[in-house]
């Protein structure tokens, strides 16, 4: 099983209907313990709670655009977080200008304090995090309002060390193997000469998720998603409403099907599904998938508490 998972919160597109909530996504960085969420519609941590996500493991939150199905999540989901014991872990927000004043203001007007480090950071373009394994950049797109997306990146990982050749050599296990994995050139009591170098495979290109917030047709998408491993793009039309898209800052699945393969992604996963295509009786979304995958065959849709496994 990977340890890099998207978890879809809600899927749905400007209100929420008996199946899909509000734009939300998680994604959980196993090893290292620590959970993202991309937007935080309203609700969303009801839908955390019907998850396997923890709070407890919340370290950023990167907000696309302050539409509210996109932000209208966040206070309650930060103040419930502040109401369980022991949890005491900082919270980083990304997003556009706009987002620190409402939501300092929210927090202020109803009396709501926050127990743990919060920290809002306003976003421009380029790279907007940094650690030891991970990078995140954004970019601009385009949407009625200032709407970027996010390219989480992984550095590359150390290539595995071939401990079944090192014994076969005849090293035995124990420190020599540590001094070997560290490429140390050593040589053995029988004056064998073994180099480390030769037992660790080449280093594995680091992954790529990209998440993006509303946006209609624009090479921006391709320019900050080439060669991710998943793209996950708004779908909030089918083309015969393809008008109504472009009016509105919104894409057809047909078009983020065409980002998806200009950008030379992996696998694309449509979100921001319209109540207009869903009831409780009928779906068009086979035919909204149905378009896309006739231009990126590798297209998902995406549903509320479906995960998706990364590499
Ligand atoms: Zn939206
Ligand atoms: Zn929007």
């Amino acid at each position: 099983m990977t340890d890099l998972i998207l978890t879809f919160l809600g899927t749905g597109a400007g209100s929420p209907s008996r199946s899909r909530n509000v734009t939300s996504v998680g994604l959980q960085w196993v090893q290292r313990g620590s959970l993202w969420l991309f937007d935080c519609g309203e609700a969303t941590q009801h839908q955390v709670l019907r998850s396997s996500l923890r709070l407890s493991r919340l370290e950023h939150i990167y907000i696309t655009h302050l539409h509210g199905d996109h932000v209208f999540g966040l206070p309650g989901l930060l103040a419930s977080r502040s109401l369980v014991k022991d949890i005491t872990t900082p919270v980083t927000i990304f997003g556009p200008p706009g987002l620190e004043e409402w939501l300092r203001t929210t927090l202020r007007l109803t009396h709501t304090g926050i127990g743990y480090p919060l920290t809002v950071q306003t976003v421009t373009e380029g790279l907007i995090y940094e650690d030891d394994t991970r990078q995140v950049f954004c970019r601009r797109l385009a949407h009625r309002v200032e709407s970027f997306g996010y390219a989480a990146v992984e550095k590359p990982r150390s290539g595995a060390f071939d401990a079944a050749k090192a014994l076969a050599l005849g090293v035995p296990p124990g420190p020599l193997f540590g001094r070997l994995k560290a490429g140390e050139t050593l040589t053995l009591p029988g004056g064998q000469v073994v180099e480390g170098r030769t037992l660790i495979a080449p280093p594995r290109p680091g992954r790529k998720v990209v998440i993006c917030g509303d946006t209609g047709a624009t090479p921006a998408v391709a320019g900050l998603a080439r060669g991710a491993d998943v793209l996950v793009h708004e779908a909030t039309f089918l083309t015969e409403q393809a008008d109504r898209a472009k009016e509105s800052g919104h894409s057809t699945a047909a078009g983020a099907a065409a980002a998806a393969r200009e950008a030379g992604v992996g696998t694309l996963i449509l979100t921001h599904i319209s109540p207009r295509y869903e009831s409780d009786s009928s779906s068009r979304l086979p035919e909204l998938l149905a378009e896309a995958q006739a231009i990126f065959p590798n297209t998902l849709l995406a549903e509320d508490f479906r995960t998706y496994g990364v590499g």
